[in-house]
Order: structure tokens, then sequence, then C-alpha cells
């Protein structure tokens, strides 16, 4: 167990050894006792699906629940074409779902590459609770989902998403596209009133992203990551350089080290300006709350927003910072 002696020994020796830009950085406490409830969640998809989650919240549900009940309000949305089975589908025409859920605890959940389910969060959730893993992907995913109950939604692509694939399928051209409609992913995080933190994901991905392709959305500690002695961090926009850099996990490490959340997913953005790769055109936001309920969200580029839900703020999109 962390004793408040080694956890603070272990951040001043990290963020030595970090050579973190301490200037705008300061020391927090976490209180633990009561907080006010707050959840926060990534684009404009972000209101209804925090409506969902504060429903749970203001009635003094765990955040687990909210963050799983909101993210399905996004996933049981067939029009949105960036979360759940609406999906646009992949270069061969199949919709894939990713999804991961992590508590308080530390307990995740995720499932990658899953086909005809509604629900992956739900899934996700599932393999938390009920398996010895963390991860089940593909066919092995589905039949767990099955075996427990779930439904196999028998159509492969919705009429709207399936005319963009035969639209794209002329070109064939791939390319990530920057703030998509304004609802990629679904990121969300919430802390309850008993200041418990937890946090979700859900996408399909890339849209025509290669067969098998599974991005940062379902991997814990790059698109979500909780420590509920700190604070949580999830992400959006294109995952493989979110995993390159651990991204939600380094936000999360930021705040330990005294940074505050904006500032966190400043430097976990400024990292990934630094790639190897060819970026320019892509999107890569971040998202994060620490224990106190201060939260802040940082963008490689204009244009990513998030939603925010607490007893002060009525369910308001707020435009995040960018590098460019
Ligand atoms: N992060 C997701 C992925 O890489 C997609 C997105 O947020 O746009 O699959």
């Amino acid at each position: 167990m962390t004793t408040r002696r080694t956890f603070l020994k272990w951040t001043a020796l990290s963020a030595a050894l970090l050579s973190v830009k301490k200037s705008s950085a300061r020391k927090i406490s976490f209180p633990a006792g009561e907080t006010k409830p707050i959840v926060i969640s990534t684009w404009r998809h972000g209101i209804e699906a925090n409506a969902d989650a504060w429903k749970v919240l203001a009635e003094g549900g765990r955040a687990l629940d909210a963050v799983e009940k909101g993210v399905m309000n996004t996933e049981n949305d067939l029009r949105n074409q960036s979360v759940g089975l609406g999906g646009i589908p992949d270069r061969d025409g199949h919709v894939t779902l990713d999804a991961c859920i992590m508590d308080e605890k530390g307990n995740c959940g995720s499932v990658c590459f899953l086909e005809h389910i509604k629900h992956p969060i739900s899934v996700a959730r599932l393999i938390m609770e009920k398996t010895p893993h963390v991860i089940l992907v593909g066919e092995g995913a589905q039949k767990f989902a099955l075996d427990n109950g779930f439904t196999l939604e028998k159509f492969d692509r919705t009429p709207e998403s399936d005319k963009a694939w035969k639209e794209w399928l002329k070109k064939s051209e791939y390319k990530p596209v920057a703030n998509f409609e304004n609802h990629d992913t679904i990121g969300m995080l919430a802390i309850d009133k008993a200041g418990n933190i937890s946090g979700s994901c859900t996408t399909s991905g890339m849209g025509y992203k290669m067969h098998g392709r599974v991005g940062d959305s379902p991997i814990i500690g790059a698109g979500l990551f909780v420590d509920n002695e700190v604070g949580g961090a999830c992400a959006t926009g294109t995952g493989e350089e979110v995993i390159r850099i651990c991204g939600s996990h380094t936000v999360v490490e930021m705040m330990r080290a005294g940074h505050s959340p904006e500032e966190a997913c400043k430097i976990a953005v400024e990292r990934i300006s630094k790639s190897p790769k060819n970026i320019k055109e892509m999107q890569i936001g971040f998202l994060a709350v620490n224990k106190h309920g201060e939260f802040g969200g940082y963008a490689l580029q204009k244009g990513f927003n998030y939603a925010v839900q607490s007893q002060e703020i009525d369910n308001q999109l707020q435009d995040a910072k960018y590098l460019w």
C-alpha cells in the first residue's frame, strides 16, 4: 500500500528524473471525504452522454456506473459515425469496435475489434468484473459477450456508413481525418460523491483503418487511465500517436507531479508534436480531471472541445486550447 510518505518521496524523485518544467506546477494534496461530483467527456456528443451520467451521479451513484451509462448513450446513437455500430467501417467494410473502462480501485477491462455488439463498453466492464483478464479481442470477445446475454446485431453497416464506405472505395485513399464532424471517440471521466474517479472510452476507431487495426481507445494507459489518488485522463484523435507516448498515463503522471489538468494535457500534446511521423494534418486531444474536480483539455490543433457537467456548470461545451 502507498503511504503518504512513499507517495511524496516518489513524487519528488520522478519529478527530478523526468526534468519536468516545474515553473507553473504546484504541489497538490488529495483530501479524502466527500467531493462534489463532476462528469466530463470529449466532443459535442458528450452533452447527451453527460446528461445520462449525471443522473447516476446526482443520485449519489458510483462513478463507474456513471461512465458506463454515459457513453452507452453515444453507442446507442446509430447516426454517430465514430462510436458504436453506426461507425464508419474499416477498408473491408467491417465495423469493428474498441472500448475500455477503469474504476477507482485500478480494476480495468477492455474489448478490441468487436463486431455486431451494440455496447462494447458494457462488454469491457463485464471482462473487468467477471474474468481474470483485462483484454478480450475479436471472435473471443464476441463469444464472451453472447455467452453473457448480449445480442448479436445482424446488420453490417447502417445505410449512411454503407454509403460513405462505397464512396470511399472509389478512391480508396486512406488519410486520418482531424476533428471528424466533431464527434470522434467518446472518452468520459467522472468523480462521484464519495470522491472516487472512473473513466470510460469507446469508439469505432479511425474510419477506413486496415482490417484488424486497434487504436488507443481500448488500451489502458493510452486512451484512458485513472489513478484514484491523482485523477483521470482520456484521449481522442489519431490513436497511433497516443499509444506511442502512453498518452493518458502520461497525463495522470504529470498531474501527480503537480501540474494542473490542462498543463498535464499540454505536456502530453507537446510530446506528440515531436513524433517522427507526419502529424501535421492529424488531431489529438486529451481531457483530464484531478482529485479536486479541476479539469482541463488540450489538443494539437483547433477544433477539440469537451462537455462538462457539475453542480456549478450546467453541461456546457468548452473549447480546448491547442498547440498550432
Ligand atoms: N482514437 C481513436 C482511434 O485511434 C479515434 C478517434 O478518436 O478519432 O481509433
